[in-house]
C-alpha cells in the first residue's frame, strides 16, 4: 500500500485525512513539485526542491520545513514505497482555514503532503514520438510559479487529448509559450529554440538539463519565442519535462514536423539526456 506524507506524519491511504477547509481544496492555494527516481535515486532532488522554494516565496508563504528536511522527507517516500522508477510528489498549501479569499492568520500551518509511485519511464512517446494540438495559452500571468492552481493546464490537455494528440501545444496570440505540463523546443538548421524564461512559462528542470546538455555537445541554443506557423516549419521538435524526458514531436495539428519522424539533434540529446541518469540501466 502506498505510503504518504501529511502533517508532519507517514502514514498508509486508509489512515488518511485531508481537511475540507484545506485552501489548496478551495482555492488551489499552494505548490507543488513533481521529482523524478530512477534505480531508486532521487534525480535533480535539490533543483526541484530549490524551485518549490522559489514557487512559495513568489505566492509570500513560508516553507514549514527546511530544504535539507523536505529532501529527507522525500527520501522516505522512495525507500518507504519501495520506488525503483517513478516518481516523488509534494504539494504545500497555506494551510486549512475557514473560506476567506485572504491569507489565514499567519499562526496557520502550511500544509504538506507527498507520496511516491512506480511509473516506468514513457518509452513509447520517447522512442516513436508524439503528436500535439495547438490551443490557446488562456492561462494567468505567473505562469513561473509552479502553483497548485492548474484548469487551464487542464483544459489545454483535455483538448489535446481529445483530438488524438499526447500535449497542448500552448500559444498566446500565435507566440508558442509551452505545453500544458511540459517545455517546447524546436530545431531549425541546427539550432535549438525554445521560449526565453519570462512569467509566461515554467522554467522547467527538464528544460535546463536540455539547455546544459545542448551547450555541453556543440549545439547552438536560442532563447526567444517563436510562432505556431514558425513550429511548422521547423526541422525537428521536442518536448521535455520531469516524467517525459526529452520526447520529440513527430506533427503538429496532425502535420508532420520535418520529415515526420525522429530527428538526428533530438536523438543526439536522447541519448545524451539517457546517459546522464543516475542507475540508467535499473529500468533497462
Ligand atoms: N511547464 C509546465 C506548465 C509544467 O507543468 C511542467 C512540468 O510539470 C513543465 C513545464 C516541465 O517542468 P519540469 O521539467 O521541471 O518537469
Amino acid at each position: 500500500m502506498t505510503v504518504y506524507f501529511i502533517d508532519g506524519q507517514f502514514t498508509e491511504r486508509d489512515g488518511l485525512a485531508i481537511s475540507i477547509d484545506d485552501r489548496g481544496y478551495y482555492f488551489g492555494d499552494g505548490v507543488y513539485e513533481v521529482i523524478k527516481v530512477y534505480g531508486g535515486e532521487l534525480y535533480t532532488a535539490k533543483e526541484h526542491i530549490d524551485r518549490l522554494f522559489q514557487s512559495a516565496t513568489k505566492i509570500k508563504m513560508t516553507m514549514p520545513y527546511a530544504e535539507v528536511q523536505l529532501m529527507e522527507i522525500a527520501r522516505e517516500l522512495v525507500a518507504k514505497n519501495n520506488i525503483l522508477v517513478g516518481h516523488v510528489y509534494i504539494q504545500v498549501t497555506r494551510g486549512s482555514a475557514t473560506r476567506m479569499h485572504q491569507f489565514p492568520d499567519p499562526t496557520v500551518p502550511p500544509v504538506v503532503t507527498g507520496y511516491a509511485i512506480n511509473n516506468p519511464r514513457p518509452m513509447t512517446g520517447i522512442e516513436n514520438g508524439v503528436g500535439v494540438k495547438s490551443v490557446a495559452d488562456v492561462r494567468w500571468l505567473r505562469c513561473d510559479i509552479k502553483s497548485l492552481n492548474l484548469l487551464g493546464n487542464v483544459l489545454a490537455k483535455q483538448e489535446a487529448l481529445e483530438a488524438g494528440c499526447i500535449e497542448a501545444l500552448l500559444h498566446r496570440d500565435g507566440v508558442v509559450t509551452e505545453g500544458s505540463s511540459s517545455n517546447m523546443f524546436g530545431v531549425k538548421d541546427g539550432t535549438v529554440y525554445t521560449h526565453p524564461v519570462t512569467n509566461l512559462i515554467l522554467n522547467g528542470i527538464t528544460r535546463q538539463v536540455v539547455l546544459g546538455l545542448c551547450e555541453e555537445q556543440g549545439i547552438p541554443v536560442v532563447e526567444k519565442s517563436f510562432t505556431i506557423d514558425e513550429a511548422f516549419e521547423m526541422d525537428e521538435f521536442f518536448l521535455t519535462s520531469t516524467t517525459s524526458e526529452v520526447t520529440p514531436v513527430i506533427s503538429i495539428d496532425g502535420r508532420p514536423v520535418g520529415s515526420g519522424i525522429l530527428g538526428p539533434l533530438t536523438m543526439k540529446l536522447q541519448k545524451a539526456f539517457s546517459s546522464q541518469i543516475p542507475s540508467f540501466i535499473a529500468d533497462e
